[in-house]
């Protein structure tokens, strides 16, 4: 299916979503997870009018910057090893995976301008899951209050891979109730406004809870090369 046909048929559940529940759609950002396919199925979904796109590997965002540049919006939404911090900083513009003080401190070592970042919350509780266990997450902000050039724009969330909407509901309500803490806090360098949460298969239950950007892979640019 062409991106531009599948990008219609989840625009229409959007909106549906929206007016159901009385959100403005313009605070929904829609970030393509384009890890599983071709720069040209990039390409296809720029021309579909698609703006942020997001990678979760250093090797396949790179293969995708060097043909398509900064005239996207780039996310790094995978799990980030150290070490490969200076192969993707100062190029995306959105860090989704900061879940430990190293990889804060690598940030802050390597970044020549301020990265926006989400922490990565582990809010079901899986030993699978990347991200930090809630009750750390303000502590963690404490920690990097010194931190110049890490700026904390929201929280991200993988939910499990279930049919069971109430688990993955409660996963987002989690987020979203850790969001609020950390808002009382009206620290300048996390003022966490954004909620990175939802997938193909969950999207529409974020967007109830509270999502202002969804990651969507499989449903709008397909899983296969
Ligand atoms: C792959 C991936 C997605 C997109 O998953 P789909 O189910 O294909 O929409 C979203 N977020 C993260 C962190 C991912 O790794």
């Amino acid at each position: 299916m062409s991106v531009e046909v599948n990008l219609a048929i989840i625009e229409e559940k959007i909106n549906e979503v929206c007016a159901k529940i009385n959100r403005d759609r313009k605070n929904i950002n829609m970030i393509a997870v384009t890890k599983y396919v071709t720069v040209e199925r990039v390409e296809e979904a720029i021309q579909a009018g698609i703006t942020h796109f997001g990678e979760n590997r250093d090797q396949g965002f790179n293969d995708k910057w060097e043909q398509i540049g900064a005239k996207v919006t780039w996310h790094f939404i995978g799990t980030l090893q150290t070490r490969k911090v200076k192969n993707i900083i100062n190029k995306v513009d959105y860090i989704h995976s900061l879940d430990r003080l190293s990889l804060a401190e690598e940030i802050q070592k390597r970044a020549t301008k301020q990265i926006k970042c989400f922490i990565q919350v582990n809010t079901s509780g899986e030993g699978s899951k990347h991200g930090m266990s809630p009750d750390e997450v303000i502590p963690f902000i404490n920690q990097i209050k010194d931190f110049s050039n890490v700026f904390i724009v929201g929280l991200m969330t993988m939910a499990p891979h279930t049919d069971d909407v109430s688990i993955i509901r409660s996963c987002f309500q989690k987020l979203k109730e850790l969001q609020q803490q950390v808002q009382a806090l009206s620290l300048a360098y996390a003022p966490c406004k954004d909620l990175s949460m939802g997938m193909s298969n969950d999207y529409e239950i974020a967007i109830e809870e509270g999502a202002t950007y969804l990651r969507i892979g499989s449903s709008l640019v397909g899983n296969e090369q």
